[in-house]
């Protein structure tokens, strides 16, 4: 109630909470929630207070990435209580779930249950919140980036052009509800084998062109990494690994410290 009241009057903080970071997309499949994941993880081990909210309803990936089947307990003002994992807080429809049947809500229904996963769970103090935003630039999304005060968006696109195409369409996004973009993260920028050749499976230079056109910074290019998806896979994302030992980790790290 009381947060459907908050979003009428527009956009609002959540108590507690010092910053919200989104992480967006403009098509799915890009690595979206990978980067989300480790991000978060990368700003708490500098230090932060960090909570990770999936906010995506139909594709929940936030307790696959992290290892984690628990169900969370309400509080008794009827808040849920994150999960708490590597020192996060997080929230996702995947915990919910009593197996891993697909959500099938309608857009009304979609927008409610993200406004409680924002609102009505127990973040407590947190330095930021990672929002990891339902891929594309629907109704969905406008809502959520509409009605939270949002303190920037970070866009992760491939090199490809069909995905810079809809990059481009999640930064006009952003800018329509004057959400300020951090920048762009190039995933899957290239493969490198074992011999250091390195491989533009997506073409080369995407990211850094685009970054260019929409007056924006790159913030990382994150190679293809088998052991980034295999960290994923098992609950264990690569920035937990020191910087000094993976460059991908390294590179989530200087993204955080940014
Ligand atoms: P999205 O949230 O954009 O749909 P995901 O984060 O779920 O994308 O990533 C899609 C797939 O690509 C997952 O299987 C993930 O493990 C894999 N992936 C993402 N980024 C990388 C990377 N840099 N290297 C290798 N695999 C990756």
């Amino acid at each position: 109630q009381g947060a459907s009241s908050e979003a009428l009057q527009g956009k609002s903080s959540i108590p507690g909470v010092k910053r919200i970071i989104a992480v967006a997309s403009g098509k799915g499949g890009v690595g979206k929630s990978t980067v989300a994941a480790n991000l978060a993880v990368a700003l708490a081990k500098s230090g932060a207070k960090v909570g990770l909210c999936d906010c995506d309803l139909y594709g929940p990936s936030v307790a696959q990435l992290f290892g984690s089947h628990e169900r969370p307990m309400a509080n008794e003002r009827d808040e849920i209580i994150p999960i708490e994992a590597y020192g996060l807080k997080l929230m996702s429809m995947g915990f919910l779930l009593e197996d891993r049947s697909p959500v099938i809500v309608r857009g009304p229904m979609a927008t409610r249950y993200t406004q409680q996963f924002l609102r009505q769970v127990e973040w407590g103090e947190l330095d930021y919140l990672v929002l990891d935003l339902p891929p594309g630039t629907g109704d969905i999304q406008l809502t959520i980036v509409q009605t939270v005060a949002v303190d920037g968006a970070v866009i992760v696109t491939t090199p490809q052009e069909m995905a810079l195409i809809d990059a481009r369409k999640a930064v006009s996004m952003f800018a329509k509800v004057n959400v300020p973009i951090l920048g762009l993260i190039e995933n899957m920028a290239w493969f490198e084998c074992d011999h250091g050749q390195r491989y533009y499976l997506f073409g080369e230079g995407g990211g850094v062109r685009e970054a260019a056109i929409l007056n924006v910074p790159l913030l990382a290019q994150i190679p293809i990494d088998p052991q980034t998806r295999e960290r994923g896979d098992a609950g264990t994302p690569v920035a937990l690994i020191p910087a000094a030992e993976h460059p991908v980790s390294a590179a989530f790290q200087e993204v955080a410290a940014a």
